[in-house]
């Protein structure tokens, strides 16, 4: 077990070397953090847990040979830099939290531990989870596996990177507005985006509450299905944490449909101007091969989609504002020094410690909740997250997914969208729907350009399918 591509990229299989005693957890961690260190260049961790993650792992071999493990005895877990892990630097990408240690583990760490997941470190992503390409980082821009000149997407770049390049099996990564599908899709990897309230929140770092999840990124439906099924379900200390039953992920991502009792959607309104032509192709076939295979296959209307970054930007922005303004030097993390009056060191601290990008929304959130703006922007943009969450609604009472392509164009190069928020803020246009209408999404990979960059098709589903999803990716 020595080279990269020799550890598999299966739960499955790894269990099945495990349970025979052809490798151990031991042997199974010491070849991830091989991979990671020879892959360094991509700027991935900011904390690797290699000592506690061997000494975990020496734990569960022990716990296999009883046969006393957990459900996750076997997956190795990197983690976004804005999830808790206690006692361990919980940086969100940015300096004003660089020398911040969690005191707390999240509810879904906590989950992951009791079924016996090790996690390897936490991850590099955008500054406070805001990007779209992992360049807003204090730590550094993430680079992608299939071409270090181009970006991973983002947020979650670092972890998307980390599956993709076999420095552990899964990965949890937070979406407010596509950031765990747009990177699996750069990435050629698959990212699940679950329903508001799926999985508790307790323990990730705010960036717009009302939109936030966590959710996973793997190679299979399996794999997905497993972690999902461990970490999903109600949490006392989430107010918005749903007691809906959670699936039995594990048995039945595998189940075939009935194509004639499915029917699927595409909204004409994804395949308009500004999508490339080989992933609108790309996207089409799959939809063709799916009628062929019995689908019902419907073409729908999502009218609002057109208001869908618009209003996506303008409630973010506020929420941010509001989350963020605990970062003041006094409670957390870095502060200014040297500051003769207390408000100097509130700005300072917040001048020196946040990056352009977060001032940037910090700035747009506040004006349009300041008094004189309010009704204008933020009272407008709630009325029209409502009339995008019907569209949804009414699409919905018609078919049972809505497929469409994950983003407009395949990774682009390291700095071409920096100077430029809108084009950046435009690679969302497929994805930050799902976060304003709560519903879940998945993005899985489906092909590549000519340039052999991968791309992703999304599929949608109805709040709480993911079991739905799952078994859909199955089809495909
Ligand atoms: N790219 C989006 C943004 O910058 C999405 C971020 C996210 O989902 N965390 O807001």
């Amino acid at each position: 077990m020595n080279s990269m591509n020799s550890i598999p990229k299966s739960l499955k299989e790894i269990k099945s070397l495990l349970e025979s005693g052809q490798l151990t957890c031991v042997e199974l961690v010491n070849s991830y953090l091989e991979n990671i260190n020879e892959q360094k260049d991509l700027n991935v961790f900011i904390t690797l847990f290699d000592k506690e993650a061997l000494q975990r792992a020496k734990e569960i071999d022990e716990k296999i040979k009883n046969k006393t493990a957990g459900k996750l005895a076997g997956t190795v877990f990197s983690i976004k830099d804005v999830i808790s892990v206690k006692d361990k630097l919980l940086t969100c990408g940015s300096k004003i939290l660089s020398n911040f240690d969690a005191i707390y583990d999240a509810t879904v760490i906590e989950r992951l531990k009791e079924e016996d997941a090790i996690i390897i470190g936490k991850v590099n992503c955008d500054e406070f989870a805001m990007g779209s390409s992992n360049e807003n980082s204090f730590f550094g821009p993430v680079k992608n596996p299939v071409d270090k000149t181009r970006v991973p997407g983002g947020s979650s770049g670092a972890s998307a990177v980390s599956v993709a390049s076999n420095m552990c099996l899964l990965s949890l990564g937070s979406e407010t507005g596509g950031s765990i599908r747009q990177p699996s899709s750069f990435c050629g990897i698959t990212g699940l985006k679950v329903t508001y309230g799926r999985i508790s929140r307790f323990g990730l770092v705010a960036f717009a509450s009302s939109f936030d999840t966590i959710g996973i990124f793997g190679n299979n439906n399996y794999d997905i299905g497993i972690a999902l099924e461990v970490i999903a379900g109600f949490d006392e200390r989430d107010s918005t944490s749903s007691d809906i039953k959670v699936d039995n992920y594990t048995e039945e991502t595998e189940t075939k449909f009935d194509p004639e009792k499915i029917k699927i959607g595409y909204a004409k309104e994804y395949f308009e101007e500004g999508l490339d032509e080989e992933i609108k192709k790309g996207i089409l076939d799959k939809i063709e091969f799916l009628k062929q295979k019995g689908f019902a296959v419907k073409e729908i209307s999502l009218p609002y989609s057109k208001y869908v970054i618009q209003t996506y930007y303008i409630l973010t922005c506020a929420e941010a504002s509001s989350n963020l303004s605990r970062y003041d030097g006094v409670r957390y993390g870095y502060r200014a020094g040297d500051s003769p009056v207390l408000e100097d060191m509130y700005v300072n601290t917040r001048s020196e410690g946040f990056g352009d990008e977060v001032k940037r929304r910090i700035m747009l959130g506040t004006y349009v909740l300041s008094a004189g703006y309010y009704d204008a922007y933020y009272r407008k943009g709630q009325k029209v997250r409502r009339l995008i969450m019907k569209d949804f609604e009414d699409a919905f009472n018609e078919v049972d997914f809505i497929i469409s392509p994950t983003t407009p164009t395949t990774a682009f190069k390291i700095g071409e969208k920096v100077e430029d928020p809108l084009a950046m803020y435009l690679n969302d246009i497929y994805t930050v729907s799902a976060n304003l209408a709560g519903i879940p999404a998945i993005s899985i990979p489906v092909g590549f350009d000519k340039n052999n960059l991968p791309y992703g098709l999304q599929i949608m589903g109805k709040k709480f399918d993911e079991l739905g999803l799952l078994r859909m990716w199955n089809e495909i």
